[in-house]
C-alpha cells in the first residue's frame, strides 16, 4: 500500500496562562515530534487519554490549525508548498462527536448535505445529497425535509457522515464519532463506516478512547502519550501483545468481554502529568512500574520490534529486552 499521508516530526505548541491568577504564560507542547503514515485505503486508529494530542494531530491533518514545525505530505504533495490548505480541505473531511453541534438547525437534512457541494460548485448537489442519504441508510422520501432536532443521535451522525462524503474526500477523520451513541447504534454506524470505506475507496483516521471500537474498525493503531507516539503497529498485533508499558496499562484498564482473559494488571493510576512541564526522558516514567534510571534521563526513540512487521515502540526496556511479556521481566518492587 502507498501512503496517503506522511506526517514528519509534527509539532504544535499552544501558549496558556498559568501560575497564580494566570499571570504567567507557559507553553503546552500538545504535539511534540509526531511522525506517522496513513496508507491509502486503511483505517488508522489513534488512541490515548484525553490531552495526549490525538485531536490536535487530527486538526493539523485537516489544516484547521497551523503546524509549528514539521511537515505533512498529502499523496506526494507537501502541504503548504505544493498544495494549499484550501485544496486540502476538500480532500480531508472530519466527523466530530457532537452530532447536533455539527449541523445547522435551520437547514433541512437535504440542504445540509447539499450545502458543501453547492459552495464548491460540485455537480448536482441535491442529487448527490439524496444519493448519499440512501447510502447512509436515511430514506430521502422520509428524511430530506426534516430538521436536525427531529432526528435521533444515530440518524444525525449518519447525516454528518453523508455531509463529509458529499465533498468527495480522500481522507475522513472521525474524532470520537461514535462515542456519544448507544452501543447498538454504535455498531450500526461502525458497520456503515466500513461499508462506505470499501465502496468509496476512503482512508480513515479514527480517534477514540474506546479500545474495543478502535480494534473493531482499525487496520493499524497508533498510541499517543503526552504529545508523543509511544507505539504503533497492526491492530491485532497490538491487541495481542502490547510492547509499551503505557499501551499495556491502557488495555489492562479496558473492560474485557471475557472474564477469564482479565489480567492482574492494575489499571493506570492517576492523571497524566501536566503537559506544560512534561517529565524528562520517557514521559511515561512517572507512572511506569518498569522505570529505571535511564528512563528519566533519555527519551526513547520509536524503534522497530522483532516480531510483526510495522510494529514500533518507544521504550528502553523493550529495546534492551526480549520479546517481551512484561510479566516475565523481573523488577524490584
Ligand atoms: Fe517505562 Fe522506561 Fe519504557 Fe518509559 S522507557 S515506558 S519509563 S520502561
Ligand atoms: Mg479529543
Amino acid at each position: 500500500r502507498q501512503p496517503l499521508i506522511i506526517a514528519k516530526d509534527l509539532r504544535k505548541h499552544f501558549p496558556v496562562r498559568s501560575g497564580l491568577f494566570g499571570r504567567q504564560t507557559a507553553t503546552v507542547h500538545a504535539v511534540d515530534g509526531v511522525s506517522f503514515e496513513v496508507m491509502k485505503g486503511e483505517t488508522l486508529g489513534i488512541v490515548g487519554e484525553s490531552g495526549c494530542g490525538k485531536s490536535t494531530t487530527a486538526r493539523l491533518l485537516i489544516g484547521l490549525i497551523d503546524i509549528d514545525e514539521g511537515q505533512i505530505i498529502f499523496d506526494g504533495d507537501i502541504l503548504g508548498h505544493d498544495i494549499s490548505l484550501k485544496e486540502l480541505r476538500h480532500g480531508v473531511q472530519m466527523v466530530f462527536q457532537d452530532s447536533y453541534a455539527s449541523l445547522n438547525p435551520r437547514l433541512t437534512i437535504e440542504d445540509s448535505i447539499a450545502f458543501g457541494p453547492m459552495v464548491q460548485k460540485l455537480g448536482d448537489p441535491r442529487g448527490r445529497a439524496r444519493d448519499l442519504m440512501t447510502k447512509v441508510g436515511l430514506d430521502p422520501a422520509r428524511f430530506a425535509h426534516r430538521y436536525p432536532h427531529e432526528l435521533s443521535g444515530g440518524q444525525r451522525q449518519r447525516v454528518n457522515i453523508a455531509r463529509a462524503l458529499a465533498m468527495s474526500p480522500r481522507l475522513v477523520i472521525l474524532d470520537e464519532a461514535v462515542s456519544a451513541l448507544d452501543k447498538s447504534v454504535e455498531a450500526q454506524v461502525l458497520n456503515l463506516l466500513n461499508d462506505l470505506r470499501e465502496e468509496f475507496g476512503l482512508t480513515y483516521v479514527f480517534i477514540s478512547h474506546d479500545l474495543n471500537v478502535v480494534r473493531f474498525i482499525s487496520d493499524r493503531i497508533l498510541v499517543m502519550y503526552l504529545g508523543e507516539v509511544v507505539e504503533v503497529g497492526p491492530a491485532e498485533t497490538i491487541y495481542a501483545r502490547q510492547a509499551h508499558p503505557y499501551t499495556a496499562s491502557l488495555f489492562a484498564a479496558m473492560p474485557s468481554m471475557d472474564p477469564d482473559a482479565r489480567t492482574e494488571e492494575p489499571p493506570l493510576a492517576g492523571d497524566p502529568p501536566n503537559p506544560i512541564n512534561p517529565p524528562s526522558g520517557c514521559r511515561f516514567h512517572t507512572r511506569c512500574k518498569f522505570a529505571e534510571d535511564v528512563c528519566a534521563a533519555t527519551r526513547p526513540a520509536l524503534t522497530p520490534l522483532g516480531g510483526e512487521a510495522g510494529h514500533y515502540a518507544a521504550c528502553h526496556m523493550e529495546i534492551a529486552g526480549s520479546g517481551h511479556s512484561h510479566a516475565a521481566v523481573a523488577h524490584p518492587p
